[in-house]
């Protein structure tokens, strides 16, 4: 089922959630709504605990499979350009994820990461790794060593087998070194152009079994888990080693029939993310729809910030 990876595949391909066929049937268009100038003065710490950095060469590669199969991408930024878009807009911690798609690429992408949380305190980078490459724990090993606070893979790019033996080096690795794990292991976003099929791999009963396996590793699914959300909100109940991220899911953009109810769910495992900067509408749509949510200032501060300085052992934010 593995297609040659000729393209530089992204993460947030398009979808629709009841199709198990491929989701661009529909073309996809650039929102032009407004965006603000900054965050919302109400709000507490925000943590973006899902922003994408890649070396512009990588980033144009991204960009470039969004054109032929996703959306326009609205902010074509450096990865400086990203995090200082971000934080003299008032969000106070970014959460940095790259992911390989061959073997042979993570320690570049690795040092790169490194290099910038270095040069950027307001930045808490993850290390990648292409499942089943040589020296895969040696080289998460040596991230961890270069400041890197965790791990991001994804499972439509990478096609790897969750319950693999490849697999439970990046969880032992995981654990041994106390660093939580980020892997896109739901089966939305599909696209046909990515070299897997991820209905194939992602389920969220074999998650499960990885989390029974392994109750010491701290795992994060992204947007919700997309499209088991019922699933993983029933999973995040029954496990203290699961979070979610909302990433997508508050935009009402993608067509699912999905918004999270954050009154009806542990809320102390559910973290705010955005995809930044590959989206097709304004960097602060989804703030303002947690705005208008009217939730307490309980749930609010932890969905913001709170729940992704715990998972990803950030220290403090900047005062807000
Ligand atoms: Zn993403």
């Amino acid at each position: 089922m593995v297609k040659s990876r000729t393209d530089y595949p992204s993460e947030t391909s398009v979808h629709g959630s009841d199709s198990q066929s491929g989701m661009l049937e529909r073309p996809f268009h650039r929102l032009n709504d407004p965006e603000g100038d900054q965050v919302p003065e109400c709000l507490p710490c925000i943590v973006d605990a899902h922003v994408h950095l890649f070396p512009d060469h990588i980033f144009s590669s991204v960009w470039k499979w969004f054109d032929r199969y996703g959306w326009p991408i609205r902010y074509r930024l450096t990865s400086e350009e990203i995090i200082n878009f971000l934080t003299t807009r008032g969000v106070s911690h970014i959460v940095a994820l790259h992911y390989a798609h061959k073997p042979g690429l993570a320690r570049e992408l690795n040092s790169y990461m490194s290099k910038l949380c270095s040069s950027n305190p307001g930045v808490t980078g993850m290390a990648t790794i292409f499942p089943g490459e040589r020296d895969a724990g040696l080289i998460l090993e040596d991230a961890f060593q270069r400041g890197l606070s965790g791990v991001k893979l994804h499972c439509h790019v990478q096609c790897f087998e969750i319950l693999g033996k490849p697999m439970q080096e990046v969880y032992e690795t995981c654990i041994r070194n106390n660093k939580p794990l980020i892997m896109h292991v739901g089966r939305e976003p599909k696209s046909p152009a990515y070299p897997c099929d991820p209905y194939e791999l992602c389920r969220a009963d074999t998650v499960e079994q990885v989390l029974q396996d392994h109750p010491d590793l701290k795992l994060c699914v992204p947007h919700m888990g997309a499209d088991e959300f019922i699933e993983y909100q029933i999973l995040i109940e029954k496990y203290d080693n699961l979070w979610l991220d909302t990433t997508m899911t508050l935009a009402e953009y993608l067509p699912m029939e999905y918004f999270p109810q954050f009154t009806e769910m542990r809320v102390d495992r559910v973290m705010f993310g955005t995809d930044f900067p590959n989206l097709p509408y304004a960097w602060d749509r989804e703030i303002k729809r947690l705005v208008e949510l009217k939730l307490s200032d309980d749930i609010i501060v932890r969905i913001l910030g709170q729940n992704a300085m715990e998972f990803y052992g950030i220290n403090s934010g900047p005062d807000r």
